[in-house]
């Protein structure tokens, strides 16, 4: 392997060989089939989330399954860790539909950095994009893996430009593919000085890779028809002058980002990218805190939940909170300090996940996520530490775009019905609004989609039919300000008022002009489109 400068030579090497990141991608990209060749190559599968339950639960889950399959898109994030050589990876699974772009941005606060795949006959696609601007937010380093050149592709420079002309990131080639479509024999691996070719007869294996001593070495006569190989010449020469060197500096900084060519299907090129998510890929990073940051290497322990996902087994209806570790080395039956309530916390129970099963987390390190399964005393945004009463910050809510009234299909089953959006509340799948005046409740979500997951998951989850109706507010606002300036609004506004499921005020309207009359009505008071979890 390369050597590559590494920004914290200080950190403990356990915390070091950490590689925590998030594959962004477009429906059908590919996504999928490159997080089947990382854990294949990864050999031991440990994954949290998309779990295959068991029995009952297998039914219930997979036929969740199914409505997303049927869907394109992957509801529930969820974490897998595997060793690949000297590393360990862990990978942040990234709900991929546009509607779930909250959760989403949840998600890539608990990583390091992200794989964006892109289809080499599509190029830089609406979906990569907007996520790759949620990632551009916090300057997340940024690997790009161009998918599918066994088929027909795009000219590589033509990709690359359109990479850095709609991402406003510089690239540099890693690879370069030879040929495309049927054509396409493989990549000459620029890093390395090296010729990968793909074998097309065994799909979960590359052919051995052949040392080569630069592009004049008369071995690459041998392997690659002279017309292809004075292409590759060309091109190489051209891409060396004309594209930045690889920097890790740069990548680090997210101004940079290094694209490898391959085919997931067929396996390949995707051992190089694993190898430069290893050698350039940032380790546990330090992480923003109030009232100071928190680095990887401090010994004691601290974490932040980023993902709540209840019923993961519906026969225990437990929640497992998602907790990424922010510093030290954790283990099993660790007291931690719950800070939001400054209650203790006995962590007896944490788990990875294997494919099929969970297991028993004995030990984590910064940069590892765990999974804590509990009753519902940690939500979205909570910090656990040694005592330390430290928050991390940066994990924001996002007032809904669409609000919605539910009702049970059974009037008598009121109480369950909040039961149970209580608890998909505290998942972060959806805002519920208790109104101060009447009954009932107003669920509000960022894409439409996910009210049909929700009745969905109600549904098969608590038995409970529910209905959907149009409501008539449609903005939503947290409201702050001076306890007295507060409740003078409140008492004067209170057809408009509800409380979130934290208990927090929130403004309800369906004009704008609401919203702009109350800033000039009301100076005191502030309403807001986002809040802070904590
Ligand atoms: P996702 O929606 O991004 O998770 O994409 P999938 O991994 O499910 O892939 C979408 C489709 O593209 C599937 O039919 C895959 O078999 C196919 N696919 C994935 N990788 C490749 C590839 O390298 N070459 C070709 N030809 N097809 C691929």
């Amino acid at each position: 392997m390369l050597d590559a400068p590494k920004n914290r030579p200080d950190l403990p090497a356990e915390i070091a060989r950490r590689r925590t990141f998030a594959i962004i991608s477009h429906p059908d990209a590919g996504k999928t089939t490159l997080t089947e060749k990382f854990l294949l190559y990864g050999g031991a599968i440990q994954m949290a989330g998309q779990v295959r339950a068991k029995g009952e639960a297998r039914r219930t889950r997979s036929d969740f399954m199914q409505m997303e399959k049927d869907r394109g898109i992957s509801v529930s994030a969820s974490a897998m860790s595997f060793d690949y050589g000297d590393f360990r990876f862990n990978l942040v699974d990234t709900p991929g539909h546009s509607d779930f772009s909250e959760d989403t941005y949840r998600t890539l606060t608990a990583v390091d950095a992200a794989v964006m795949v892109i289809d080499g006959a599509k190029g830089v696609e609406s979906q990569t994009q907007k996520l790759f601007e949620v990632c551009r937010l916090r300057d997340l380093p940024i690997l790009t893996f161009c998918n599918k050149m066994d088929r027909e592709s795009r000219d590589t420079f033509e990709i690359i430009d359109e990479i850095q002309e709609n991402l406003a990131i510089d690239v540099t080639p890693a690879s370069w593919p030879i040929g495309t479509g049927r054509d396409f024999l493989g990549c000459y691996d620029l890093l390395r000085d090296r010729l990968e070719l793909m074998d097309r007869a065994d799909r979960n294996k590359v052919a051995e890779s052949i040392k080569i001593e630069g592009l004049d070495d008369p071995l690459l006569e041998r392997h690659i028809p002279a017309d292809l190989l004075d292409k590759l010449r060309e091109e190489v020469e051209m891409a060396r002058a004309l594209l930045p060197p690889m920097d890790s500096q740069a990548l680090l900084e997210g101004t940079l980002t290094p694209i490898w060519f391959g085919s997931a299907i067929n396996s390949f090129g995707v051992k190089e990218l694993m190898d430069g998510i290893g050698i350039y890929g940032p380790e546990p990073q330090v992480q923003a805190a109030e009232p100071r940051q928190i680095a990887p290497e401090e010994t004691k322990v601290t974490g932040f939940v980023f993902k709540v996902q209840a019923n993961m087994d519906p026969k225990h209806r437990d929640r497992v909170a998602f907790l990424r570790l922010a510093s030290g080395h954790f283990q099993r039956g660790m007291k931690l300090t719950h800070v939001r309530t400054k209650k203790p916390m006995a962590v007896s129970n944490p788990v990875l996940f294997l494919a099929s099963d969970r297991e028993l987390a004995e030990e984590a390190w910064a940069g590892d996520i765990i999974g804590i399964p509990n009753h519902g005393q940690l939500r979205i945004g909570d910090t656990l530490t040694e005592g330390e009463s430290l928050r991390v910050s940066g994990i924001p809510s996002f007032a809904p775009e669409l609000l919605q009234n539910c009702r049970a299909g059974d009037p008598m089953k009121a109480k369950h019905l909040e039961k149970a959006l209580m608890q998909f509340a505290e998942e972060g799948a959806a805002k519920v609004f208790k109104p101060a005046i009447g009954s009932g409740f107003v669920v509000g979500v960022v894409g439409q989609l996910q009210f049909e997951v929700l009745a969905s998951r109600i549904e098969l989850e608590y038995g409970l039919p529910v209905r959907f109706e149009s409501s008539q507010f449609t903005s939503a606002r947290w409201v702050t300000g001076p306890k007295a300036a507060v409740d003078k609004f409140v008492n004067a506004n209170k057809g408009h008022i509800s409380h979130d499921n934290d208990g927090d005020i929130v403004y309800m309207t369906r004009l704008q002009w609401d919203i702009d009359r109350i800033a000039r009505d009301y100076p005191e008071v502030t309403l807001s489109a986002t809040k802070e979890m904590q």
